[in-house]
């Protein structure tokens, strides 16, 4: 049976692209892994941060809208994003955010301590403390003050809250092949067929808030297919129970499929290849503006309306 491996990206939406780069190149160290346009509003970033190679599974990207209203965390999306640290990297964390006048709480679930705050644009995020950093795919960044053995291994989890979970339960298990490997306070977890790559948590709450999307939420999570071959495969199993899926739309760095649920929430199909070093080195991944080949022609007219960006670390670029 065809299921995907787990988590390949979350995307969601920030205010300001350079306070948003600040945050989680700057802050939490990650890679600037592409640096791109909204290919549905090329006047817009789509900014790309992951490990130094840009593995699936490690990679959180942004649609940057200075000038959006603040979204509402509820039902019908992902409330909150995991991202998984070595055990040992927990106290250094606590002291770097706190440093950083970054708010932060503390929970344990599912066995595993966690470290929740927000990023500056109100995404809820959460710092996990877990063992799976030993197994998954995973190349430390060197350009970041966060010593290799703190860094950020990339995506640990993403919560969804329904009032009836009962539909995102069916597609996510019997049509994209997650299975539940724990509950813990009302929560179910789900892993694929990696199970170091990343989990869906499920809740059920009859009385949660419905969601409305905007600045500090995700707008959908993608989950991780071998190839293109999987990802049909899928979406005929998703077609066959009902649903709408989009026909594959290439993205260059991966070909995706999307799929929303009865539930409000976007899901994509994403494949592993071929990856971000298709169309750049990796040495000088994300320093400059990556364009679809039809908005090539339109360069100038682009780079002249998107702000400027300073990354938070030296560039290789040839100046
Ligand atoms: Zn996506």
């Amino acid at each position: 049976m065809t299921r995907v491996a787990g988590i390949h990206h979350v995307t969601a939406i920030a205010g300001d692209p350079q306070e948003n780069l600040d945050f989680y190149a700057g802050l939490l160290g990650l890679r600037l892994v592409k640096r791109s346009v909204n290919q549905d509003d090329p006047t817009t970033y789509h900014l790309f941060y992951a490990d130094k190679e840009g593995h699936p599974g490690t990679d959180i990207t942004f649609f940057p809208w200075p000038d959006g209203r603040r979204g509402r965390t509820g039902t019908g999306q992902v409330t909150e994003v995991h991202f998984a640290i070595p055990p040992q990297a927990l106290d250094a964390w606590r002291q770097r955010l706190n440093d950083h006048d970054i708010h932060t709480d503390e929970t344990t679930r599912f066995s595993e301590h966690r470290l929740r705050f927000r990023d500056p644009h109100g995404l809820h995020l959460a710092l996990v403390a877990t063992d799976t950093t030993n197994e998954r795919a995973f190349t430390p960044w060197e350009k970041t003050p966060i010593p290799e053995e703190h860094q950020i291994h990339g995506l640990h989890a993403v919560r969804i809250l329904q009032r009836d979970a009962t539909p995102i339960q069916t597609l996510s298990r019997d049509i994209l092949g997650m299975e539940p490997i724990d509950t813990d306070q009302g929560w179910t977890r789900y892993a694929g067929q990696d199970p170091t790559s990343g989990y869906l948590e499920i809740k059920e709450n009859e009385d949660a808030q419905r969601s409305r999307g905007g600045l500090g939420t995700v707008h959908h999570v993608a989950w991780r297919t071998r190839n293109e071959d999987e990802s049909t495969t899928l979406q005929s199993k998703i077609q066959d129970h009902g649903l709408n899926p989009t026909p594959v739309i290439d993205r260059f760095w991966f070909k995706s499929i999307y799929v929303r649920e009865p539930g409000g929430v976007l899901y994509e199909l994403a494949t592993e290849e071929p990856g971000f070093t298709v169309d750049e080195p990796l040495e000088t991944l994300g320093e400059t503006l990556v364009l679809p080949p039809w908005l090539e022609d339109s360069r100038e007219k682009i780079e002249n309306i998107l702000p400027t960006l300073d990354l938070p670390y030296e560039t290789n670029q040839e100046p």
